[in-house]
């Protein structure tokens, strides 16, 4: 019909509620107890049951002990998921939901709904619901989704901070994706509101490898610092900081260091595109592409929170 543009797509997520209380988030040590508050519980009515009516107590189990025991399934198998996947706190009704933070500040059990929206008649080309709060991990699934949906990768990809990673840089770049992802401090370094000097006021040399501070000084390559699971800083630190005048805007530490990630010229490049006038543009074109989609869904069709559809049992038996 004519209604998808070149590949422009903008990615985005938004937190949906579950159908399920915020009671029913609970922590391993809530989940224990209960467990065994029902069980012990549970071995009440059986002895009230033996001592009423002895060996001729009726076949059937009540039905208080029946609802009792669906409960501790529930409540065993949350706590089993609790455990194999290392979280803090789950729901009970809805295990496969996570417990998110939302925009409001507000903690509730959600799924992170995630929309890549085509820029020209804004209409969605992929689509999925996940359990990971984090929007980070969605760019390689997203490229995939759409490929498995138009048989073509996006040819320019925009999305918020949530999104930037040196891993999706990376990785769009091998896929010739031109993507407009800002990172966490490019709109602080923007502003220019952070207390003491930013980072992009010390001008590294790749060939020397070195930075420049604000003063002049040379901040030579000093030590590594290792992290775990993640390539090692280069860390460069500056020798003549006591006798700075510019200190009190520099830095309240002795020595002032600059820590550098060998992918940072990627970062580097993101900003550089960004800050130009047809970067700035191009960018400026996600908010009227993907937010007007999920503005539509939850503010005028009133979406904001999942339905319990009854199962295919509780159907039939109807
Ligand atoms: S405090 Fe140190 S790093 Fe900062 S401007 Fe002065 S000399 Fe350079």
């Amino acid at each position: 019909m004519g209604m998808l543009g070149a590949g422009k797509i903008s990615l985005d997520g938004t937190k949906i509620k579950l159908n399920a209380s915020v009671n029913q988030n609970k922590d391993a040590d809530a989940l224990k107890k209960e467990i065994d508050r029902i069980l012990k519980e549970s071995n009440e009515i059986d002895e009230a049951e033996i001592e009423m009516y002895g060996e001729s107590r009726p076949h059937q189990i009540p039905k208080e002990l029946v609802d009792k025991t669906k409960r501790l399934e529930k409540i065993q198998a949350a706590k089993k998921k609790l455990e194999e996947e290392n979280l803090i706190k789950i729901n009970v009704t809805d295990n496969d939901a996570r417990i998110m933070k939302h925009k409001d500040g507000s903690t509730k059990p959600s799924y992170n709904g995630q929309v890549a929206v085509d820029d020209k008649e804004q209409v969605i080309v992929a689509a999925d619901l996940v359990t990971d709060e984090n929007n980070v991990h969605q760019v390689d699934p997203t490229i995939k989704n759409i490929w498995a949906t138009l048989g073509y990768k996006p040819t320019i990809l925009l999305s918020d901070v949530g999104y930037f990673s040196y891993d999706n840089l990376e990785l769009l770049n091998r896929e010739d994706i031109d993507a407009y992802i800002p990172d966490n401090f490019f709109e602080v370094e923007e502003r220019g509101k952070s207390k003491r000097f930013r980072k992009s006021l010390f001008k590294f040399d790749e060939e020397k490898d070195c930075y420049y501070c604000p003063a002049g000084f040379v901040m030579p390559f000093t030590r590594i610092q290792k992290r775990p699971d993640e390539p090692y800083l280069k860390q460069y630190v500056c020798i003549h900081c006591s006798d700075c005048i510019l200190k009190y805007a520099c830095t309240k530490a002795e020595k002032r260091t600059i820590s550098r990630d060998p992918r940072e010229h990627l970062l580097e490049e993101m900003r550089g595109k960004l800050r130009t006038d047809e970067g700035k543009e191009i960018y400026q074109g996600r908010m009227s592409t993907v937010e007007p989609v999920f503005g539509q869904m939850k503010q005028n069709r009133g979406f904001r929170e999942f339905l319990l559809y009854p199962g295919i049992h509780e159907r039939r038996a109807r």
